[in-house]
């Protein structure tokens, strides 16, 4: 299985790096074929060394240059950092990247050899259109995406799920993730309110082989709850 903790505009560098000093003491246990990432906020990136891959929430499609606000591929050189979330709804819908924004990201940083955990899901409106529609829109978020590229990991977030403490039912992961399962032969994770109550059956779904978690992700023992479970 895959834990990835997205923490988004959370946690400071400080307590960033006491959360990966705690959480690397309590790693040992965790069984040798799982692996963890941590996406802390942009001004937390560093160095940092253990059991875990570091990545980035975002980055912009450049090596460097006039991008106010943005980094770029030497920022992530400078930490050794070659792992990037891309297309996450939050960036989608709030900060108003657009498919061609986030397939332009992806060739980008898919050249540079980045992994890239690509992030789809559907608003409340199209799940209660059914499954057809569901998948209709998922597979239009990946227009302009290269399915075959082989450090290509996707994760499956409804929106509606996003840190509203609503998860998608296990019915609805299986069915998507089954569908998705059939045109993107690549880890599939689940993302959408995971948390200790719900890992256990999250985790036994076929074709779920990982998941993405934000608010459960920010305190370590909340998130060792679902390394560990
Ligand atoms: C996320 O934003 O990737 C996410 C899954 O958040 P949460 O776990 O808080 O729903």
């Amino acid at each position: 299985m895959i834990y990835a903790a997205n923490f988004k505009t959370n946690h400071t560098r400080y307590t960033t790096k006491n959360y990966i000093q705690d959480l690397q003491a309590k790693l040992s246990t965790k069984k040798a074929e799982d692996k963890v990432y941590i996406f802390p906020p942009l001004t937390a990136l560093d160095t940092f060394e253990g059991d875990f891959t570091i990545g980035t929430q975002n980055a912009y499609p450049v090596k460097n240059g006039a991008f106010t606000g943005e980094i770029g591929l030497e920022q992530l050189a400078e930490f050794n950092i070659n792992t990037i979330l891309i297309g996450h709804s939050e960036r989608r819908d709030i900060l108003g990247e657009s498919q061609q924004d986030v397939a332009k990201k992806f060739s980008f940083f898919k050249e540079q050899g980045f992994e890239i955990i690509y992030c789809i899901g559907e608003s409340l409106e199209i799940r209660e259109q059914g499954i057809n529609a569901v998948m209709e829109h998922l597979l239009s978020q990946f227009e302009g995406i290269d399915t075959n590229y082989e450090n290509f990991v996707v994760a499956y977030e409804p929106i509606w799920a996003i840190g509203t403490g609503r998860t998608a039912s296990v019915e609805e992961i299986t069915e998507t993730h089954n569908a998705l399962k059939k045109v993107v032969n690549k880890p599939l994770l689940y993302g959408g309110s995971v948390k200790g109550q719900n890992i256990e059956e999250i985790a036994r779904i076929k074709n779920v082989e990982g998941v993405l978690v934000g608010g459960a992700s920010l305190k370590t023992e909340t998130f060792l709850e679902l390394v560990l479970h």
